[in-house]
């Protein structure tokens, strides 16, 4: 099977990884049975109480995380520790989206003991890569990532392929190719470890 670590909001299927940026999408994304809901960057209060309830209806929760491009990072860090906070009470799985904040972001991921974790779209360091998988988390690579300085050594380790697009044709096409390029790298499989790694979890 081939599928997609993270794609949004689109056609229905059930062979990608739903989540939102938004609780506004929660209806939207209800009918997905991979799904996850977040709020980033800019997550507020009455937010925290949408994802408490997502949560305990069996979604996991994301996208959550700091994001240096937007302002108040004090403000997202709270909002962030509070939506790991409920992912880690109904042992749900974390999405992290995380934008020039890797070290933070670890950290933070520490400190509030969470095992169950994608940090999503990665293009961080080999370095931060190991501590996340050491932490018990996982990475996933979007295309994005070939322009990453530390592609090249992260192909050496177990991650998940992603899109990061809306689910649909253009996705799946996209979804295709990525796996076939990494797959011919790696010599395994990209597309169906991804799978692997996430059926369990999921
Ligand atoms: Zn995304």
């Amino acid at each position: 099977m081939l599928f997609d670590a993270h794609a949004h909001i689109g056609e229905e299927t059930d062979s990608a990884f739903i989540a939102t940026s938004s609780t506004d999408e929660m209806d939207f994304a209800a009918s997905y049975r991979y799904r996850a809901l977040g709020i980033i960057p800019e997550g507020r209060e009455k937010d925290i109480e949408k994802l408490r309830i997502a949560a305990r209806n069996g979604w996991h929760i994301g996208e959550v995380g700091l994001d240096k491009r937007y302002s108040d990072l004090p403000e997202q860090e709270r909002i962030f520790r509070e939506a790991l906070r409920i992912a880690r009470e109904y042992s749900r799985i974390a999405v992290i989206h995380t934008v020039r904040e890797y070290g933070r972001t670890l950290d933070i991921l520490k400190e509030e003991g969470i095992h169950g974790f994608i940090m999503h779209g990665f293009t961080g360091s080999y370095e931060i890569a190991c501590q996340a998988l050491s932490l018990g988390g996982m990475i996933s690579l979007s295309p994005n990532a070939e322009r990453a300085k530390s592609f090249e050594k992260l192909l050496a380790l177990p991650f998940l392929i992603e899109t990061d697009m809306n689910a649909g044709d253009d996705q799946r096409n996209a979804l295709e190719e990525w796996s076939r390029k990494l797959s011919d790298r790696i010599g395994t499989d990209a597309g169906e470890r991804c799978w692997e790694m996430l059926k369990d979890i999921l």
